[in-house]
């Protein structure tokens, strides 16, 4: 157990994270590996030192920037070291199970990895930009009493690797990989990641950071740091390694003003309550030399969404760089909360725009195909909980 998984939901990394060699031949998968980890990687294979720098931007390129899955492609690199490669390395993705396309252009990929395991990213198209939401577990340790996934136990950390390979297996669905020779398009399909799928990030750091360094690596998928928002329940003891090793955007489940009302939707905060978590909120922004954290409010009806819960809001929250980003309750069967009435989440978001903090509703993406936030679950548990044969 590690010194930080809350008492009530011990977490093993090492029994829950896979080693990295395929079960194949042995074979050293390179994606996720972070470019430290893949020299060391080549090295120990038996690439030359002094090779081993130009080796490793070539394939780097390669693989990140132009998406090769075949070292036989990889046509300026001798036919000996490609062979080399091939026989000590692989390239090798998750799997899409299904995908779901919205009436409104959200996509939804059921996503096989090792073991037999699903999980769900999503790809949400808007005007300026593309979303891709990112799932980092299989399951979640916790038991937020709104979330879909919190009903579901955790079965596993994701890899570095099966982290990155959404963002690669979205890029091929959307055909998003530059031609070499062709000039580049400027205009990205997948802008923009969030960390708001399938489990809590911050359970399963080293992964998450590793797999982020590659996607922010300026030379293959070369997302900024500020286009990457990770979500967190309030895992408070990573927050600072948040913004020293990774650096990226911070969004934080909120959702209640009380301790009293937060212990019922949020437990963790049973550990790290809103004080402690607002104290170490303080340092976020300085630390990670970014604008401002993103306060998550989940809109359930009666529960959390009165007036006074909006001026209580407004005022733990003051000194904080902040958006808050109210997101109506999606519903999904057997939830035991309903969403606040439209009028309400209307009046909510005055009070907070009227203190001065950017207040934007988020409008539900993907309804018709459960693809909205807090609805990913993946499909084998839906059909065990149904009683259909897997
Ligand atoms: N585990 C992380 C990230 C995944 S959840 C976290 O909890 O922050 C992404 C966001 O969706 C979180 O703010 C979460 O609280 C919210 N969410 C979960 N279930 C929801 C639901 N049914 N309706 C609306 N938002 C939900
Ligand atoms: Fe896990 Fe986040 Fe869902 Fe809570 S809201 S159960 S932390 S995925």
């Amino acid at each position: 157990m590690t010194a930080l998984a809350p008492a009530s939901a011990p977490i093993t990394q090492d029994v829950l994270t896979l080693p990295r060699k395929l079960p194949e031949g042995g074979k050293v998968n390179i994606i996720g590996l972070t470019r430290d980890q893949l020299r060391t990687a080549l090295i120990d294979a038996g690439t030359p030192e002094k090779q081993v720098k130009m080796r490793l931007g070539q394939i780097w390129q390669w693989v990140y920037h132009f998406g090769i899955r075949d070292f036989t492609g990889m046509t300026n690199l001798s036919k000996d070291y490609r062979a080399f490669l091939a026989e000590h390395f692989a390239i090798e993705l998750p799997e899409v199970v299904t995908r779901q396309i919205s009436a409104d252009g959200t996509r939804k990929y059921l996503v096989r990895i090792q073991g037999g395991h699903e999980v769900e990213t999503v790809y949400i198209p808007e005007e300026n930009r593309g979303t891709l939401c990112i799932s980092s577990q299989v399951g979640c340790t916790l038991t937020c009493s709104f979330c879909h996934t919190g009903t579901q136990r955790l079965v596993r950390n994701l890899t570095s690797a099966e982290i990155v390979g959404q963002v690669m297996l979205a890029r091929d669905d959307l055909g998003e990989w530059p031609v070499q020779g062709q000039p580049k398009d400027e205009t990205r399909l997948v802008s923009n990641v969030v960390l708001m799928g399938m489990g809590e990030p911050l359970y399963n750091f080293d992964n998450v950071r590793d797999a982020m360094n590659v996607v922010m690596d300026n030379e293959g998928l070369t997302l900024s740091r500020r286009r990457i928002t990770l979500s967190t329940s309030g895992v408070v003891p990573e927050i600072a390694r948040t913004a020293a090793e990774i650096g990226c955007l911070l969004a934080v489940s909120f959702h209640a003003t009380t301790d009293a009302v937060r212990d019922q939707l949020v437990p963790i905060n049973k550990k790290w309550n809103i004080e402690t978590l607002l104290n170490e909120l303080r340092e976020y922004p300085r630390l990670s030399n970014s604008e401002r954290i993103t306060f998550e409010y989940v809109m359930l009806k009666d529960v959390n969404d009165s007036d006074a819960d909006a001026r209580r809001l407004v005022k733990l929250i003051q000194g904080i760089p902040a958006k808050i980003n109210l997101i109506p309750f999606n519903e999904w069967p057997g939830a035991p909360y309903q969403r606040s009435d439209w009028e309400r989440i209307e009046a909510f978001a005055d009070i907070i725009y009227k203190a001065g903090y950017a207040s934007p509703i988020r409008t539900p993406r993907g309804e018709d195909i459960m693809a909205a936030c807090g609805q990913l679950k993946s499909a084998s548990e839906k059909l065990r909980k149904s009683g259909k044969p897997m």
